[in-house]
């Protein structure tokens, strides 16, 4: 495997070619970012925690049908991962109220939600990620009716699949985001899983184990990370290490 150009730098993510043209890696780095990249930090490990975390819940999802950009890891910070032409949509999955629906609507947080609700954001920065409907969606012309349908099913089947298996290490699974790209003509989940796309909280204490401790400086942002890496994927981190395979830079 051989480490080609870079091919897109994101907040807290970096994409490589590599000698395959459907594959890339992904690099998984230590920056963290908030409010659409105002705030901004560089914490030491936190890429490779992020990586484990969405690495496991990659496999997690593929052993249960789930079909991801997933192909392995390359390194404790780097995945490789298939090459998708990414759908610009944040897929928000939200199962308790918090973050900006409380904001924006009356919800008060903790509200347990029924039906479960699923937001739709156009991604852009520039433009603070504006909700978007259906027909805007298709007026873009950023899915099919057909796609669209495809990634709300994906979007609870992936939902049901994360909320039962951290509710059993007492971890609530209050939202996250997910995005999508085509592959091949399937649509696949890409981007990541981890601290930095889920919203978290502790299940006896309501704590907060992801990324609302660095946008509201709730603690220490890493051994928060570090301790949730050791519940979701124990031992994870050492299996990375011992597996490390070859990945030749430039
Ligand atoms: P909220 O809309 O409450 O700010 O976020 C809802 C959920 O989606 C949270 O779990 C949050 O981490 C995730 N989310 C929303 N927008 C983004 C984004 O632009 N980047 C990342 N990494 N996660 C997001």
């Amino acid at each position: 495997m051989k480490k080609g150009p870079l091919l897109y730098r994101g907040k807290a993510k970096s994409v490589y070619l590599t000698d395959d043209p459907d594959e890339v890696s992904v690099e998984f780095r230590d920056d963290i970012t908030a409010f659409d990249g105002e705030k901004k930090a560089v914490l030491e490990g936190k890429g490779m925690y992020n990586a484990a975390v969405s690495a496991f819940l990659f496999e997690y999802l593929e052993i249960h049908g789930v079909k991801t950009q997933y192909i392995h890891m390359l390194d404790n910070r780097t995945m490789l991962v298939r090459r998708l032409s990414m759908i610009p949509l944040e897929v928000i999955v939200r199962n308790v109220a918090a973050g900006s629906l409380v904001k924006r609507y009356p919800f008060n947080e903790g509200d347990v939600l029924n039906p479960t609700v699923i937001i739709l954001d156009y991604k852009d920065d520039t433009r603070h990620d504006p909700m978007v409907n259906d027909d805007i969606i298709f007026a873009l012309g950023l899915v099919s009716r057909e796609e669209l349908l495809t990634i709300r099913k994906t979007a609870l089947k992936v939902n049901d699949l994360l909320r039962t298996y951290l509710a059993g290490l007492s971890i609530t699974l209050v939202d996250f985001k997910l995005e999508f790209g085509r592959y091949k003509d399937k649509i696949l989940v890409g981007d990541e899983i981890s601290m930095d796309s889920m919203r978290l909280w502790d299940g006896k204490t309501k704590e907060s184990l992801d990324k609302d401790v660095y946008r509201f400086e709730k603690g220490d942002v890493m051994s928060t990370y570090a301790a949730v890496v050791e519940r979701i994927t124990p031992g994870a981190l050492h299996r990375f290490e011992a597996e490390k395979t070859v990945f030749s830079g430039e």
